[in-house]
């Protein structure tokens, strides 16, 4: 029997997202209730306006990429939220599409894909590139490791191309999205897709080539996707020609629009500032928080994996992973074309020495998404981040504040860029464990979770969010969207949904 009354711990968009599902598809007697510990919904997802200028900051995720199952979730519910008018999408062929960068040693070299001259160029100039691709053409006849359990990205492709690669590109691509050290971070749960190719096709480049022409989703996704398809034909006609895309007000906009259709249905209670203190599982579950008792017969925990060990302390595995925390400073100069090239923005590999703040990347805000302030063409945006790894052995106190943090990236951009100007508006943060770290054997570990949870509290509870498979906003979106329908959709005494199940194939 499905459960009647649901309780979901953490309102960021893993927990929206399973809120939202829940309410669109479950009988109207079906009770749901989101508890959020905050003083506001959104969790990482923060876009603000700042100054007389109403200047559009994101303190956390700026962009989303329109492809995959998970961008066709988002787009979708985008369009039954009625948000389709709000999208500014970046055209395939623009300079924020085409032009990314590493800084490297002491400058930035335009990475292969924005076009055949600058690639031409940037493999010319520097051996590193040219070492990469040599690696590329020999990566197919290197034997593959069969059965490999997991590995470290930095291993994985040291062994299959060659160390300059991992420690430039992948390490730079690792910094972007995990904050994190590619020595560390394991590859079978971050780049499961490359981890499969070997295993598959005995190479990457083989499976890259094999890939095109298979669908990595399992049929149940592909039908899910087939009916998301037949349903928003031309928006998502249009998204096949951008390459990212955001929201007229920034990614909260999303959040906005997904907590005003919540609180407008009769089922649905959503709370901020109700911190879930404990769990009490008895014939039903009490969720004692600090503002009152809640209760339910089923529980999804999106709240990260670190506060869940806090409730549940004998599921293994909570504490494993650490979250890097991350400093964002976001500047705006008061003129244009400040900068020295135009594009997405770019990364900084473990290896480029001189890097005291340990800066992580830049990302070029006015480039990357220049439609999103009042006064068009009027400033140049950046974001800073810093951080990551690099900070894990500081403690509380030790984190720079934000005068610090602030001329660190000052200082950063006038090295790095050449800008030499006055801020007009700006912002730092510093978000502590804001991104889950996937260790190597990540995989088992959470098999081995999945089992506990089904043991010890089948039935009652699930757990999604960015602790577990994924940590971009389309990997929480899927995950959570997936749960959500896996749980109403099954009437199978016998068959419990942990939301972990994407392990128990291999
Ligand atoms: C700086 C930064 C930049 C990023 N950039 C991008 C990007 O460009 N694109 C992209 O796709 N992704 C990006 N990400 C990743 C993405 O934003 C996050 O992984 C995602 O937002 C996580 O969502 P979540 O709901 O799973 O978790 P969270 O956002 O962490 O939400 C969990 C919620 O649970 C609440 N909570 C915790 N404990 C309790 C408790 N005991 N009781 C009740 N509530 C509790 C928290 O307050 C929080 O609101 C970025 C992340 C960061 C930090």
């Amino acid at each position: 029997m499905q459960p009647q009354n649901f309780v979901i711990l953490g309102g960021g968009i893993s927990g929206l997202t399973a809120a939202w599902y829940l309410a669109r598809n479950a009988p109207s007697s079906t009770k749901i209730t989101l508890l959020e510990a905050s003083n506001r919904f959104g969790g990482w997802i923060q876009s603000t306006r700042v100054g007389e200028e109403r200047i559009l900051f994101e303190q956390g995720p700026r962009t989303l990429r329109p492809s995959g199952l998970g961008a066709y979730i988002i787009l979708d519910m985008a369009a039954k939220l009625n948000l389709t008018g709000f999208i500014h999408a970046v055209g395939k062929y623009e300079p924020a599409a085409k032009n990314r960068y590493l800084y490297y040693p002491d400058r930035l070299i335009q990475l292969p894909g924005g076009g055949f001259l600058p690639g031409l160029k940037s493999i010319v100039q520097n051996k590193f590139i040219l070492s990469s691709l040599y690696s590329v053409i020999r990566e197919p006849f290197i034997k593959p490791l069969k059965n490999l359990d997991d590995e470290s990205i930095h291993d994985f492709i040291s062994r299959r191309f060659n160390s300059t690669l991992a420690d430039t590109l992948m390490s730079a691509l690792v910094h972007g999205i995990y904050a994190g050290d590619a020595k560390k971070l394991s590859i079978k749960s971050t780049f499961k897709q490359i981890f499969d190719m070997e295993q598959i096709y005995g190479s990457v480049i083989k499976g890259t080539i094999n890939s095109r022409k298979l669908s990595t989703l399992s049929q149940k996704d592909q039908n899910w996707l087939n009916l998301l398809c037949e349903e928003n034909k031309d928006l998502f006609a249009f998204m096949s020609t951008t390459s990212l895309y955001s929201f007229a007000n920034g990614i909260e906009q999303l959040v906005h629009a997904i907590v005003n259709d919540l609180k407008v249905r009769e089922n649905v209670t959503i709370k901020t500032s109700h911190h879930v203190k404990e769990l009490k599982f008895d014939k039903e579950i009490e969720i004692c928080t600090n503002d009152g008792t809640f209760r339910a017969d089923h529980i999804i925990s999106t709240i990260p994996s670190h506060e869940l060990a806090c409730l549940l302390p004998e599921l293994p595995y909570l504490t494993y992973n650490p979250s890097v925390t991350v400093a964002v400073v976001n500047i705006a100069y008061g003129r244009q074309n400040l900068l020295p090239v135009k594009g997405f923005g770019y990364l900084i590999p473990h290896i480029t020495p001189n890097n005291p703040y340990h800066v992580l990347g830049v990302v070029f805000d006015s480039d990357a998404m220049p439609h999103q302030d009042y006064k068009k063409d009027k400033y140049t945006k950046l974001t800073v981040m810093m951080g990551g790894h690099y900070y894990n052995d500081l403690s509380e106190n030790d984190y720079p504040n934000k005068d610090e943090l602030l001329s660190q990236a000052v200082e950063t951009i006038e090295k790095q860029l050449g800008v030499y100007s006055t801020p007009l508006q700006c912002m730092a943060k510093v978000h502590r464990k804001c991104i889950p770290q996937y260790y190597v054997g990540h995989y088992s570990r959470m098999k081995e979770l999945h089992y506990a949870i089904k043991k010890k509290y089948g039935k009652r509870l699930s757990v999604g969010g960015a602790s577990y498979f994924g940590v971009s906003i389309n990997d929480c979106v899927t995950n959570s969207a997936r749960l959500a329908l896996d749980l109403l959709m099954n009437n199978d005494e016998k068959v419990t949904v942990t939301g972990l199940e994407g392990v128990e194939g291999n």
